[in-house]
């Protein structure tokens, strides 16, 4: 999959809000949008005015860029959200929640979406005892995530550990940061998903 090869700060300045792509840096003074809070580019410090469609846009793309999806897989996702009962907002942001790289994420056994993307695909994670090396995998309730064992001696889980419970861990996942293992309790509530996206304008867009 095709990822991003401009500077991750830049996309929280050019969508306004902090999409916290860059794990511990996200937190700290050091994150770009609290030094540079304008768009990036020539133009970035001018007044910018969206259309509705480009303010539909503006959120589909802040979206895709927190959990890191293309725009293909995201549309699948926005189709998936359709097709099942209830609120299609809500329940494609319960689909974006539940990738296995989000989870990890969420779980704090990884310090960014972008870092658990990568050790998913690096085979560091099995779930419910078999190895998964897709972050796209979508995670069920009761699904038990752990750190290979093979793996758990690699410096990088070593700080992981270190790290543990830094940002607060949600309350649908119960974690095990010892064992680095988890598992997943229950779905999110829309209230329990924590990330700026006004999913409607994804709706209407999509609807159009
Ligand atoms: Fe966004 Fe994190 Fe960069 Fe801040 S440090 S601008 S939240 S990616």
């Amino acid at each position: 999959m095709g990822r991003h090869t401009e500077a991750v700060c830049r996309l929280c300045r050019r969508e306004n809000d902090k999409l916290y792509l860059k794990g511990d840096r996200c937190f700290s003074d050091k994150c770009g949008i609290v030094r540079h809070a304008y768009p990036p580019g020539e133009h970035g410090q001018g007044r910018h005015k969206f259309s509705e469609y480009g303010q539909q846009l503006r959120e589909k793309q802040k979206a895709r860029r927190i959990y890191g999806v293309m725009e293909r897989q995201f549309r699948r996702y926005f189709k998936e959200a359709d097709r099942r009962k209830g609120v299609t907002g809500e329940i494609l942001m319960q689909l974006l929640e539940s990738r296995l790289d989000n989870t990890v994420f969420r779980m704090g056994l990884g310090r960014s979406r972008a870092e658990s993307r990568q050790l998913i695909n690096h085979g560091h994670f099995q779930v419910n005892g078999r190895k998964v090396d897709i972050a796209s995998y979508l995670t069920k309730v009761g699904d038990v995530i752990t750190v290979r064992e093979n793996s758990k001696s690699k410096p990088v889980f070593k700080l992981i550990a270190e790290d543990r419970g830094q940002q607060g861990i949600v309350d649908w996942l119960e974690v095990d940061h010892e064992k680095l293992e988890g598992r997943v309790l229950r779905i999110p509530q829309r209230d329990e998903i924590d990330v700026p996206v006004t999913e409607h304008l994804i709706v209407e867009l999509y609807s159009r």
